[in-house]
């Protein structure tokens, strides 16, 4: 991704006495994404976070965001960067409306354009016919959109989510990343959010970066995460067919000047009336190879691509970072 970073960590480090909150953490994250960053309970992403805003001090290294030292000038990071933590603390027994205006007078807004950027937001997050209720009144999901409100209220370049899905029922948490997914495209806000829930983290961010015990393990959209994991094998396609040939075969690896084909094998099972064709490769083939099949003159009855997620990803890593 081009131009300048928004956030930019530098052998980011904590250490708590002899222990290793976050190890030597490099890191740019450019305008307008949304990354993720996935890790397990205690990887360190809250202290990461933390780092970033300026509200806890770094051991070594350096985090820069918006071009500004969030160690040493906290205060305007945090004019500029919007922070949701795991729970946002409201006032339970004042509305909606009440408790963003008051955030908005907290950030200098003048009343009236606190009030109109409130019930704007209020609309934008779902929540319009319930702003004139008690916060103490909403479910979880609703309190996390309306932190998102919250957060939203002095536009802030950044927005960093701490486990914002926590404790929402799916519906919620569909609705939740798809607003924040709306807000990055729509808003160019840049958008960096913690979780250890893997699909959600693939469903809406640009790149992701592995985590764990402090470390940054790899990093990149799904298909460079996938190329560094299982070098380029990323897609498997299975063909159920009546019967396998060799010339078949010949021309299924000869598909090799275009993508790379690294597995070819076929088996029949004891008892089953068709052979299954498995193609390990680079790209997904399936259409192409359910077109060969048949003009070989065989039957297809069954064709399943599948490719390898971040699943894979995560407990490859995952299993490589237990055994060290
Ligand atoms: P979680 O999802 O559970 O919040 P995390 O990835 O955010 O996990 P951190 O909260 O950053 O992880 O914690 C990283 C490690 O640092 C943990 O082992 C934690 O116990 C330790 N840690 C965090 N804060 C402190 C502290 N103030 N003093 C000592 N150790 C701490």
């Amino acid at each position: 991704m081009a131009g300048q970073p928004v956030i930019e960590l530098r052998q980011l480090t904590k250490k708590y006495g002899d222990f290793t909150a976050v190890n030597q953490l490099t890191l740019d994250i450019y305008q307008g994404e949304i990354f993720g960053l996935l890790g397990p309970n205690g990887a360190g992403k809250t202290t990461t976070i933390l780092m970033m805003l300026g509200l806890t001090e770094p051991t070594s290294g350096q985090a820069l965001v918006c071009g500004i030292d969030a160690t040493r000038n906290p205060i305007q990071v945090k004019s500029r960067v919007g922070y949701l933590p795991d729970d946002v603390g409201f006032y339970d027994d004042r509305t909606a409306l009440d408790n963003l205006i008051y955030t908005a007078r907290l950030n200098r807004i003048p009343l009236r354009e606190a009030t109109e950027r409130a019930l704007s937001l209020l609309e934008r997050v779902g929540l319009a016919e319930a702003a004139e209720k008690n916060v103490g009144e909403f479910s979880r999901g609703m309190r996390q959109r309306l932190g998102l409100a919250d957060v939203l209220i002095k536009r802030p370049e950044v927005i960093i989510l701490d486990e914002p899905t926590l404790g929402i029922d799916p519906e919620g948490v569909r609705e939740l990343l798809a607003l924040i997914r709306d807000l990055s495209r729509k808003e160019g806000i840049t958008v960096l959010l913690s979780s250890h829930h893997l699909h959600q983290v693939q469903q809406i961010c640009d790149r992701v970066g592995l985590f764990v015990k402090g470390r940054l393990l790899a990093c990149g959209d799904m298909n460079d995460l996938s190329r560094q994991l299982f070098g380029g094998a990323t897609h498997t396609v299975e063909l159920d067919l009546s019967a396998w040939s060799d010339e078949l075969e010949q021309r299924i690896r000869s598909l090799e000047h275009v993508v790379s084909v690294e597995r070819v094998e076929a088996d029949a099972l004891a008892g089953s009336s068709y052979v299954t064709a498995r193609v390990v490769c680079s790209d997904d083939l399936a259409s192409q190879l359910a077109r060969m099949a048949l003009e070989h003159g065989l039957e297809l009855y069954g064709l399943r691509p599948t490719k390898y997620g971040l699943d894979d990803i995560y407990h490859r890593y995952f299993e490589g970072s237990e055994a060290s």
